[in-house]
Formats: structure tokens, C-alpha cells, sequence
């Protein structure tokens, strides 16, 4: 059953809303404006739901239209205020000159600035759209409003919002509007007031009238009623100008013939509220979200709440992790069934922390790792029960993987698991035979987490090795030792972490973790101390951990003070000499997601290197040649320091892409397939699906996760090219980087399952399908 906790981005519809609609659709189909028999039902149908909207919303003044949702209540009570502003300015009637600005609270939905903008810019007034600051509680600040409100044409602040949940002080707001002057004191020039009621919908009084509040749209789909209807209150005597004109419905308010059964749907929600039905009430309300407060805080014990409780609606909870990022935390939530949101909307390259945790002053490391969970009003006993339940499942699957600060309880880690942080790359490499481990290029982000990790596990930490000392950042190797004394080995180590001989200045020539064994190559050139470490396994060698060397789709930069570029090239030479063309090579940057390389697929991409492999340029063309690629790095991406001159960064444009269809049809043609799960441990622990690990050999399901995908990569590269390798993850995004790194790297047939478990036919003949 899938727990479903984002009711504040909309919910699901009623039944009784549902079959509402659905005998509007079958039997009561009439037009309004009809006045035969079928349409004056449809007509009575409409005035029932408006007298009934109107009892809900305690008004007895005023018009209440039916539209299709918020936004277009935002524009049309916009579009009215501003248009008798404008008005008024070209009657000089009142004193308009005084009015300078537009203010919306800083935490508005998106939708109410960029409407005042739109609007200001088309109706050319060209006001100063101001955003109203918050304070720490995510409430208006009503002093700086006092200050402004005299010369704002229009003010618009939520009754609640979206995401956190903080009910706004709207007595205090129309205190400072009252200051003003009285609504029909129209040459005092007081300020058009609207108020988003979206989330307050059928869990606040909003007192419409009494607060004088001039427009006040809702959404039917944040309580139960279909996505397409809505309301918009206009205040007895406040300017109306219709965004649609047409067929003159709505009193001519609002043209288009009315959505009937997104009426009869919201009218039967309407009912429910009005008659105490399906509805909880607000103590039980608060009753459950204290349960859904206990769980989340024995799943996570040191989350923080991004709002105070009391002054939040009931049904809305904005926490933060210290340390776990929002996607983190959706994919773990999302694994377990649980919808939940992040406080922030995610770009491709970057989290974007929510503008509105940002408004109220929250910490960019708590803005990071966000979460809001909404539950509706129609939450009940068993609902919230299950959602406890899974909640605490989902603070097990972080113990056991040492992602809790307290209580863990690990799974022991084996292999290689890469960390990466705006495209710079740090690896562990773990043994859990030997209990031991060694960190290349940890990076200072990294510190808390990597710390965290090794107590948890215990294991001991042979060494903190960097692959050269590092032009973008200091190495933040001392911290990471300092910060487990207890766990490192004792002795003396160079200045990239190798240990040494005891006694001697001599260095270690392994490093001995179980079965597993580390050598160094020093390989001059991005830096004079450059040094490659290399893996060797029980079947050989199998990963270089290169740094900057040779990283997918560029060449390390050698035009630092500490950089080598005569020995550049030799280097290269030194490096293939050792490790052959399809030994995987994991960098220490990684801007583009490839996750590792082969000196085979980089010097098909990158001509310089083709050239240094062969010989056709001596040490100092190619040191030229190379210096010319330098010569004007522009910054990264992620606003840092570009370690090379990336000569393939272009989207890799394959499509990998099957669906549930082409991958039945690929397991039968090739038996041999494998399905790839590379979603992360904790995820993969809390998955509806068979449980993948514990099936044994020889069948088609694998667990790989992402960061741990270059583990995996040297078996996965020596397969036959044609042995399809089928990725999937949540929602299809991890799991493309999967297949397209693959057929970077020359593995042709890897594919993606387009969509993700997301789009997964529950209970598919295909899941027995999987096991040969
Ligand atoms: N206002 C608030 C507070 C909201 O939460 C939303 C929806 O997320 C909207 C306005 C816009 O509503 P709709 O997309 O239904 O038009």
C-alpha cells in the first residue's frame, strides 16, 4: 500500500467526490446555461455547491466564482486590483501617486509574485513588485509591513503555506491594513488585500469578510476534489475585471462553460466538511501528527523541525536531517512507499534549496536536507499507524548503513563506494575480511559523513591518501584522521598519506587490506606529486585510482605552480605501461556523471592522449599542445575550479532507454541478462520488490548501487559486449548515468528501464520472469 504524505501538493479524490462526478458525467451532463429541463438541473446542481462553498467559507456577502484552480484566481484577482490601479491613476482618483510597490509575502507560492509581475508588466504600471520579509518563524514581518503598506497598491499573504505549514498572522495583517483606512475610504488609498487560501481550505476559519479581505482563491484539489476546479471570493465592492470574457457564465465574471463535475466533485467534499463527515477534527489532527512526530524522530533522532509546530497547520511537518540530503531522504521514504516531498525542487546539476526555508533565514546545510510530509484532513487511525510504521523501518535502513548518528547497526561494507561532491570524486575502499579500509581524495563536505561511517563500521583506517595535493581545495586528510584517532593506524606517512616503514623514511610498498592490496606509481604532471594507487584484487588488478590524471573527457591541467607538464606525457606512458588499456580508472573529478574511465575509451574521446599513447608528440609538443587547451578554463558548473580542459563534455546522446514491453522481450532473447538494481543499500532494503541479495547466484537480478557502480565495473567491462546489462532505479535518472557510463566505457548493450520502479506494473507476470 503505498502511504501517500504530500496532500499539500494535492490529493487524492473522495469517493463520494469521485462518484459525484461521475454521475455528472453519465446522467446530469446538462449545461448550465441551459434552460430546458437538463440544464436547469445542472444550473440547481451549481447554485446547491456555490450556497454550500459560501456556508463552508462563512460568507454572506460578496461573489464566490467558480474557476479552474488557484492560479487563475491569483490572476484574476491580480488583474482586477491592478487594473482599477491603473484606473485610478489615469483618473487621478485618490492619492495614486503615493503608491511606489506590490508586496507578496517572501514564502508565496510562486504563483502570486509572478502574476504581480506579469500583470505590473502588461498593464504597464511598473510598480516595484517587494517581496514582504519573514522572520525565523516563517511569519510576516509586521513591523517592515507597517512601514510599507501605506504606499502599496496590492498586498498578498497566504493564510498558510505550502511548504511548512506556518498559518499566517492574518489579524495582525488586517490590523496594519485597518491602520490604513476603512475599505470604502477609497481616497486613502488602501492597499488591495488578497489572501491565498489554498492550504487553509477546511482547516482554518479565514473570516473573509470580517478581516476585509478583498480576493481569496482555492484549489479543489488540495482537498479531495479533482485538479481543474476552483474558487475565488471577491469582497462585496472590490474592482473585478474577468481574465476570460466569452459567453457572459458566471454573471460574466468568468466565461467558459462552468466544469460540472469538477463542481458536483468539490460539492460533495463541501458536504463532507460541512456535515462532519470523513473529516477529523483539528485535535485529532494534532494527535496524529505528534505520532508521525515520534516516528520521525526515533527514525532520525537528530532532525530538526523547519517551523515551530504551534504555529503550523496540523496536517504539515518540514524537518530536517543533519547530514542526509533531501534526495537522500526521498529516495529513502519513496523505497519504502512513502510519498513524501523535498523541501527543495531539484535542477539536473544541483539542489536548489527552497525559497522559502531560505526566506525564513534557515541555514543553506538545513535548507539541504528538507523534507515535507502533508497528510489531509481525511487521514485516519490505520493511515497514520501504517505511516509510523514505515517511517521507523526507514530509520532501521539508515542504522544499517551507518547513516544514523546513534544506534547503528551495520551490514559489513566490502569494496570500492565512491562519495562525490559537485563533481569531485573521494573513494573508500573497504575490506570486510580484514575489517580494514583506506580513503583516496577525502574531501572536507565529506568529513561528518566519512567519520561517521568508520566508527559505525569500526573498521581500522590503513590510511588517508590523496592523489596530489590539490589547486581547488585543502586536503582535508588531518581532519578526517584527527577526527578517529581510534581507528588509525600508527606510523608515519609522506605527504599524500602513504605510511612508512617504521623507523625508517622508507615507504610501504603495499597496502595490505585482507585479500586486497594497494600499490603507488607516481605518475609527475597535473602536479609533481601525482601518484596513482592501484588495486589489486584476488583476480588482479583491477581499479587505478588515477586523481586528476586522466579523468572521463579531460587531461588534469599542468599549468599550476606544483604542476609537472614536461612529465606529463611520460607519465601517460608509465601509467598505460602499467595498467593496460582497460584497466578502470577512477578520477578524483568526475563533472559529467561517466563515473570512471579506461585509457581504451579516453583516447578514442581525447586526441592528445591518443597522441602521447603513440608517440607522435615528443614531451614538449605535447606539453604545448596541451598548455593551448588551458590556456582560458572558464569555472565549472558548480562555480569551482575546472581541474582540466574537458574536451568531450557534450551530453552523451544515446537512447538506453526499454520499456516494461522491450525488456520482457530482451529477457527472452537473452538469457544471460542481467537487471541491475543501483539504488542505494537502504533503499534496496526497504524495496517491495523479492529481495534482491539475498537470491543467490546465477539469477538476473543484481544489486549495484550507484556509488558503488565502479566496484562493479571491472567484472561488468569483461563481459561480451552483446550480454545485456538492464539498470533501473526509482524514477529512471540513476540508473541512465548507469547505462550510459557502461556504453562510454564500450559495454554497448546497457539499457535503462525507462521510467524507473515508478512506472513498475505492480504484481507483474514479469517479476517471476526475472529468475532463470
Ligand atoms: N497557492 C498555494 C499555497 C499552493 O500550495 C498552490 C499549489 O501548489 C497554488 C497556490 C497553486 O494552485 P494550483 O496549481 O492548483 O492552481
Amino acid at each position: 500500500m503505498e502511504i501517500y504524505l504530500d496532500a499539500n501538493a494535492t490529493t487524492p479524490v473522495l469517493a463520494q467526490a469521485r462518484a459525484a462526478a461521475l454521475a455528472v458525467m453519465d446522467q446530469d451532463f446538462g449545461n448550465p446555461s441551459s434552460i430546458h429541463s437538463t440544464g436547469l438541473k445542472a444550473r440547481a446542481l451549481m447554485d446547491a455547491v456555490r450556497a454550500r462553498a459560501r456556508r463552508v467559507l462563512g460568507l454572506n456577502t460578496g461573489e464566490l466564482l467558480f474557476l479552474s484552480g488557484a492560479t487563475e484566481g491569483i490572476q484574476t484577482a491580480v488583474l482586477s486590483a491592478l487594473g482599477a490601479l491603473r484606473e485610478r491613476r489615469a483618473s487621478s482618483e485618490g492619492a495614486t501617486a503615493d503608491i511606489r510597490w506590490l508586496l507578496y509575502g517572501a514564502t508565496e507560492h510562486k504563483a502570486v509574485p509572478e502574476a504581480l509581475r506579469h500583470w505590473n508588466r502588461l498593464l504597464g504600471l511598473d510598480l516595484e513588485v517587494k517581496a514582504i520579509p519573514v522572520g525565523e518563524d516563517g511569519r510576516h514581518d509586521l513591523d517592515w509591513l507597517r512601514a510599507h503598506a501605506a504606499q502599496a497598491g496590492m498586498i498578498c499573504t497566504m493564510a498558510a503555506n505550502n511548504e511548512t505549514g506556518v498559518i499566517s498572522d492574518l489579524e495582525g495583517i488586517a490590523a496594519v491594513i485597518a491602520d490604513i483606512g476603512a475599505p470604502s475610504d477609497r481616497t486613502a488609498h488602501r492597499p488591495f488585500w488578497m489572501v491565498d487560501g489554498v492550504q487553509a481550505l477546511g482547516k482554518l476559519p479565514l473570516q473573509l469578510e470580517a478581516r476585509g479581505i478583498d480576493y481569496a482563491p482555492f484549489s479543489g484539489h488540495k482537498l479531495y476534489a479533482p485538479k481543474g476546479i476552483g474558487l475565488l471570493y471577491v469582497r462585496a465592492g472590490a474592482p473585478f475585471t474577468p481574465l476570460l470574457a466569452g459567453g457572459g457564465q458566471e454573471s460574466a465574471l468568468r466565461s467558459g462553460t462552468e466544469n460540472m463535475s469538477g463542481i458536483a466533485a468539490l460539492g460533495a467534499v463541501l458536504a463532507a466538511l460541512e456535515e462532519g463527515r470523513d473529516f477529523r477534527d483539528g485535535a485529532t489532527l494534532l494527535a496524529y501528527r505528534d505520532r508521525l512526530t515520534l516516528a520521525l524522530r526515533e527514525a532520525f533522532p537528530d532532525l530538526r523541525f523547519n517551523a515551530p509546530p504551534a504555529l503550523c497547520l496540523p496536517t504539515t511537518l518540514n524537518f530536517s536531517v543533519p547530514g542526509l540530503s533531501s534526495k537522500l531522504l526521498l529516495d529513502l521514504f519513496d523505497a519504502a512507499d512513502v510519498r513524501v516531498s523535498g523541501g527543495s525542487a531539484c535542477s539536473a546539476a544541483k539542489a536548489q534549496p527552497s525559497y522559502v526555508l531560505e526566506a525564513m533565514g534557515l541555514p543553506a546545510s538545513q535548507t539541504a536536507s528538507a523534507v515535507r510530509l502533508s497528510f489531509g484532513p481525511a487521514a485516519d487511525d490505520a493511515f497514520i499507524r501504517e505511516a509510523c510504521a514505515r517511517i521507523r523501518a526507514c530509520g532501521e535502513a539508515l542504522r544499517e548503513n551507518c547513516l544514523s548518528p546513534t544506534g547503528n547497526q551495520p551490514l559489513p561494507a566490502d569494496g570500492v563506494t565512491r562519495f562525490v561532491v559537485d563533481g569531485a570524486c573521494c573513494w573508500l575502499i573497504a575490506d570486510a575480511a580484514s575489517r580494514r579500509c583506506v580513503v583516496i581524495d577525502p574531501l572536507p563536505e565529506l568529513n561528518d559523513r566519512l567519520s561517521q561511517w568508520l566508527r559505525c563500521q569500526g573498521y581500522a583506517l590503513a590510511a588517508v591518501l590523496d592523489t596530489h595535493s590539490h589547486g581547488d581545495h585543502a586536503s582535508s586528510a588531518a581532519t578526517l584522521r584527527a577526527a578517529v584517532p581510534e581507528l588509525l593506524t600508527p606510523g608515519e606517512v609522506d605527504g599524500l598519506g602513504w605510511p612508512l616503514a617504521d623507523g625508517r623514511h622508507e615507504r610501504l610498498t603495499a597496502l595490505v587490506l585482507g585479500d586486497r592490496r594497494l600499490t603507488r606509481l607516481p605518475i609527475p604532471g597535473h602536479t609533481e606529486d601525482s601518484t596513482a594507487y592501484l588495486l589489486h584484487e584476488s583476480q588482479g588488478l583491477t581499479t587505478a585510482f588515477v586523481g586528476d590524471m586522466v579523468m572521463p573527457g579531460a587531461l588534469g591541467r599542468s599549468d599550476f605552480d606544483q604542476s609537472a607538464p614536461l612529465a606529463y606525457r611520460d607519465s601517460l606512458r608509465q601509467l598505460a605501461e602499467v595498467v593496460g588499456p582497460h584497466c578502470v580508472l577512477a578520477p578524483a573529478h568526475d563533472y559529467d556523471n561517466r563515473f570512471a574511465s579506461t585509457l581504451s575509451a579516453e583516447s578514442a574521446l581525447q586526441p592528445l592522449l591518443a597522441h602521447a599513447l603513440r608517440g607522435t608528440l615528443d614531451a614538449q609538443a605535447f606539453a604545448a599542445a596541451k598548455a593551448g587547451l588551458e590556456r582560458h578554463l572558464a569555472l565549472t558548473e558548480y562555480q569551482t575550479m575546472a581541474c582540466g580542459a574537458r574536451v568531450d563534455s557534450r551530453r552523451f546522446e544515446v537512447d538506453t532507454e526499454v520499456d516494461i514491453a522491450a525488456l520482457r522481450d530482451l529477457l527472452e532473447r537473452h538469457p544471460q541478462a542481467r537487471l541491475i538494481d543501483v539504488r542505494e543499500p537502504y533503499e534496496q532494503r526497504l524495496s517491495l520488490l523479492p529481495d534482491l541479495p539475498e537470491r543467490g547466484a546465477g539469477h538476473r537480478l543484481q544489486a549495484t548501487p550507484l556509488s558503488r557502480l565502479v566496484d562493479a565495473l571491472p567484472e561488468w567491462l569483461s563481459l561480451p559486449a552483446d550480454q545485456p546489462l538492464v539498470f533501473f532505479c526509482r524514477s529512471g535518472n540513476r540508473s541512465a548515468q548507469a547505462a550510459l557510463a557502461l556504453r562510454r566505457l564500450g559495454h554497448e548493450a546497457a539499457f535503462t528501464l525507462a521510467g524507473g520502479l515508478a512506472l513498475w506494473p505492480k504484481e507483474s507476470a514479469l517479476d517471476s520472469a526475472l529468475y532463470v
